[in-house]
């Protein structure tokens, strides 16, 4: 038996390197006895909207409801359509089943993983009502093109944001090469997911780049009525106590947690900053293996995830032997949405999300993970290669 044990994620470092401050502010909260909508939450708002440089940001309960919530105050629900990828987490189509809505899929660019704007326009019927972009792995999607698109027949555009704080949108990953105006390029030039669109939603799952222990997430927006809207959804539809205008929900971002993200907020940049330091340092080590693609370093990316698309079918054979040495690595995400039981047979396969389904695997990624660890794995990829 191998002694080598590393998995696809260790949080420690981080909670090492912060231990005092986390708990002190959770024996503030502790002490001060307000545990729901306590001042943490506002001021966390506050810091949040500051940071992304948006006007409104609305603590939540989880991503999933953040997608939800948001989907809710756009106005949207039964008999629309939402355009959106099939190559992501379920909490994106189900956000848009569960609101009463249809999911409509558009396939992605396998080079940046992210839905594909050629795609989009192909599937914009009478009913569609807006686009949800998903930009995963930390990789901004093609939002200038979307932005026209969605401008160009009226649509709202909310972004799933849940695997991308931090991260901006510069226009330079392959696909946004040259299929939209440059001025529209321009003006979202630096610009933070999830504040391009209508509403940005995030997620604080304690996995996230910036991720609470326990649930949380965020409604993001600059519009005034849907911020009015997603704060009264959040709270069983009420603006004013016990006088509930619509149907609700009880979702609100814990104090607790609000505490616990202020902290870590100022930590941010750094550790996306790290992130991106492993990713190209497993992408140069990688940069001549054959049969495997490796992820675009796209400017603003904050690598949640670092993805390489393993060629030939060999995918399983190198998992399974890293498996074999005690390494970590995970699948994000082997069935695609549209292909999840739970849509059994109401929608045709995807021919760019079922490929990659098969070619995928994200290797252990955190910001403090050190050189000696990626050398290690990325030889231990070599060889299952080889032995695949
Ligand atoms: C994590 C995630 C969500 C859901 O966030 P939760 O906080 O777990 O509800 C939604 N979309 C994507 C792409 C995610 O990765």
């Amino acid at each position: 038996m191998s002694q080598i044990k590393i998995p696809v994620l260790d949080l420690n470092p981080q909670y090492e390197q912060i231990k005092d401050e986390v708990q002190a502010a959770i024996n503030r909260v502790l002490e001060s006895g307000q545990f729901i909508m306590g001042p943490d939450v506002k001021l966390f708002e506050q810091e949040v909207a500051d940071y992304l440089g948006v006007k409104h940001a609305i603590g939540v309960n989880s991503g999933t409801d953040a997608l939800v919530i948001g989907l809710r105050a756009l106005g949207i629900g039964e008999g629309d359509e939402v355009i959106t990828t099939p190559f992501s987490f379920f909490a994106t189509a189900e956000s848009i089943s569960n609101v009463g809505a249809k999911p409509v899929f558009a396939d992605i660019d396998p080079r940046s993983f992210n839905i594909d704007p050629k795609e989009i326009k192909a599937k914009i019927t009478a009913r569609t009502k807006a686009i949800m972009p998903v930009h995963l792995y930390g990789q901004p999607a093609a939002m200038a093109q979307i932005m026209e698109i969605a401008q160009e027949h009226g649509l709202k555009v909310i972004e799933d944001c849940a695997q991308s704080f931090g991260a901006r949108y510069w226009g330079t990953c392959s696909s946004c090469d040259g299929h939209c105006q440059e001025s529209t390029r321009e003006s979202l030039r630096g610009k933070f997911t999830g504040a391009i669109g209508d509403v940005g939603a995030y997620s604080f799952f304690p996995s996230k780049n910036l991720g609470a222990y326990g649930d949380g997430g965020m409604v993001v927006t600059n519009d005034d009525q849907v911020a009015e809207v997603a704060r009264m959804l959040r709270v069983h539809g009420a603006k004013k106590k016990y006088h509930n205008e619509v149907l609700g929900y009880n979702s609100r971002l814990d104090t607790l947690q609000s505490a616990i993200l202020l902290v870590k907020l100022p930590y941010l940049e750094q550790w996306n900053e790290g992130r991106r330091r492993v990713a190209k340092t497993y992408n140069d080590l990688l940069a001549d293996v054959s049969g495997i693609i490796t992820p675009e370093l796209a400017d603003g990316h904050v690598f949640h995830q670092y993805t390489v698309r393993v060629l030939d079918g060999k995918r399983d054979k190198v998992k399974e032997y890293l498996g074999e040495q005690v390494i970590g690595s995970m699948i994000y995400y082997p069935v695609s949405q549209d292909q999840l039981p739970v849509y059994q047979g109401q929608y045709p396969k995807m021919p760019g999300s079922d490929l990659l389904g098969t070619e995928v695997l994200s290797l252990p990624i955190w910001p403090e993970l050190e050189q000696d660890n990626i050398n290690l794995r990325v030889n231990l990829c070599k060889t299952a290669l080889l032995l695949a």
